[in-house]
């Protein structure tokens, strides 16, 4: 069922939850479209006994389980896809995002499941931070960028869509170094996300709430320790991949399958710019390895 949020925005809650706003003659805007046709496809069914017909998707960013509702949607509908600047690429050629996670390469069969390669979308439509008009209804786009390159928020009215910024309780319980793109814009997004003003703020996974701030300290939290356990383990020089299996053992999170290793293979990499950054850490290359250490 869709959960009423405002006189025009719903949403429609899922492992990833779908937002709706509803736009002048009988049409709709969804923000996101979930991991695939099934959670789409039962969006499409309530607004048809609605009434409405969708018209516009905003993509909140480029990764599968959030456009992987796209191609089906806009099929159906004809609905024209706005999605933001350089996230927009992923949605056009989905490989981009398992090809991010196997550094660059052509990636394995274990990379090319549904959580992680999407059909492709259109993109009719590339937006940035900032006001936006999507058939005339006003939207503010937030930038959250950090958990990927240019992540975006949306508020519409007083109902603040805010993306993966904040992760909820359970899945930082579960994979405890949750997947970072860049530490350093995701810890200004953090910032930016505890300025934004809301009445029901709806993270893309987990519950709607009334106040984020509990979650962006956790969430804040989870990215100082990880930083720490790092530096820990740099005390001696040692690879990338070294320092992500010790992270994982550390943590009690060893992943059981490909997908989930290399979901955090360009997380330890964004830690290290940032604590290089941070001159907390130093690089060189030595006997043909690329070693990370304190200073
Ligand atoms: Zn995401």
């Amino acid at each position: 069922m869709l959960d009423q949020l405002s006189e025009r925005v719903y949403l429609a809650p899922g492992g990833v939850n779908i937002g709706v706003i509803l736009a002048p003659d009988k049409r709709a805007i969804l923000v996101d479209t979930g991991l695939n046709d099934t959670a789409a496809r039962k969006v499409l069914r309530w607004l048809g006994e609605m009434d409405r017909q969708v018209a516009a998707i905003v993509t909140t960013h480029g990764h599968a389980d959030h456009f992987g509702g796209n191609a089906f949607v806009v099929k159906r509908t004809g609905a024209e896809v706005w999605a933001p600047a350089w996230d927009e690429t992923v949605l056009r050629y989905p490989l981009f995002q398992p090809l991010v996670l196997f550094a660059g390469a052509d990636p394995p069969d274990a990379l090319r499941g549904g959580f992680l390669l999407a059909d492709a979308s259109p993109v009719d439509h590339i937006y940035d931070a900032g006001p936006l008009d999507v058939l005339g209804v006003p939207l503010e786009a937030v930038s959250l960028a950090g958990h990927s390159g240019n992540q975006m928020g949306i508020l519409c009215d007083d109902v603040f869509f805010a993306a993966d910024v904040v992760l909820p309780a359970r899945v930082i319980e579960r994979y405890k170094m949750p997947y970072l793109y860049s530490v350093r814009d995701h810890i200004q997004s953090l910032d930016r996300a505890a300025a934004v003003t809301y009445r029901v703020a709806v993270p893309g996974h987990g519950p709607k709430a009334n106040d984020l701030s509990g979650l962006l300290a956790s969430n804040r939290r989870v990215v100082d320790d990880v930083a720490d356990m790092i530096v820990a383990e740099c005390a001696e020089p040692r690879t990338p991949e070294e320092i992500l299996t010790a992270v994982l053992l550390r943590l009690g999170a060893a992943p059981s399958d490909p997908a989930s290793y290399y979901l955090l293979h360009p997380t330890v990499f964004a830690y290290l710019t940032y604590l290089e950054e941070q001159g907390r850490l130093v690089h060189r290359i030595e006997g043909a390895r690329s070693l990370w250490s304190e200073r």
